[in-house]
């Protein structure tokens, strides 16, 4: 049986929005908590190591691994492979390690139905809330255009209702204090 501490928590939320971030601060104040590394056959960017930031797969390598049911999740995201390998998150909870995955939202969607258990955070931004209490104020836009602009921001954020705990990164460090009181709070269970 895992031990109690081997949770897994889900970091989703649109590209951009200070995902990475946030855990990165989350590992600094919740100790043992572990990142899983995800597979990708995008290129590494500078700066980026192979087994740290990403297992830099090609794009054979990924499929024949999909096709051999070692991920846990994966989706295609502007034009590449992104996945969970299940060694990646098996390890660390027999290990006794809380773990973090940081993915996309048809990511979190497989895991919500794969592993109901693990606990998913929706990180999102604070463009849409306050830009329509701001355009609904001035009261000088009509209807028609208010809508059309906050149709774009809405529809990356469609999948937002979809997920118990929603963290809007307004303040990166707000934020990151509400993402440490979720984690604690559903460690301390
Ligand atoms: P980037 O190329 O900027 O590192 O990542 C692009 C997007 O893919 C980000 O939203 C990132 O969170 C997501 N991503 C990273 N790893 C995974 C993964 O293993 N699975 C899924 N589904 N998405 C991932």
């Amino acid at each position: 049986m895992p031990a109690p501490q081997s949770k897994v928590f889900v970091v989703t939320g649109p590209s951009g929005v200070g995902k990475g971030s946030l855990i990165g601060r989350l590992r600094e104040v919740v100790p043992g908590i572990e990142l899983s590394v995800s597979a990708t056959t995008r290129a590494p960017r500078q700066g980026e190591a192979d087994g740290i930031d990403y297992h830099f797969l090609s794009p054979g390598e990924f499929e024949r691994r999909a096709a051999a049911g070692e991920f846990l999740e994966h989706a295609r995201y502007s034009g590449h492979r992104y996945g969970t390998l299940r060694s990646e998150v098996e390890q660390r909870i027999e290990n006794g390690h809380p773990v973090v995955l940081e993915i996309e939202v048809q990511g979190a969607r497989q895991i919500r139905d794969s592993m109901p258990e693990a606990i998913q955070v929706f990180i999102a931004p604070p463009e849409v809330a306050s830009l329509r209490r701001r355009l609904e104020s001035r009261g000088t836009d009509d209807r028609t255009a208010i809508e059309a602009r906050l149709r774009v921001a809405e529809e990356e954020l469609e999948a937002r209702g979809e997920f118990p705990y929603e963290v809007v990164n307004d303040d990166l460090d707000a934020a990151a204090r509400e993402l440490e009181a979720i984690v604690r709070g559903e460690l301390s269970e």
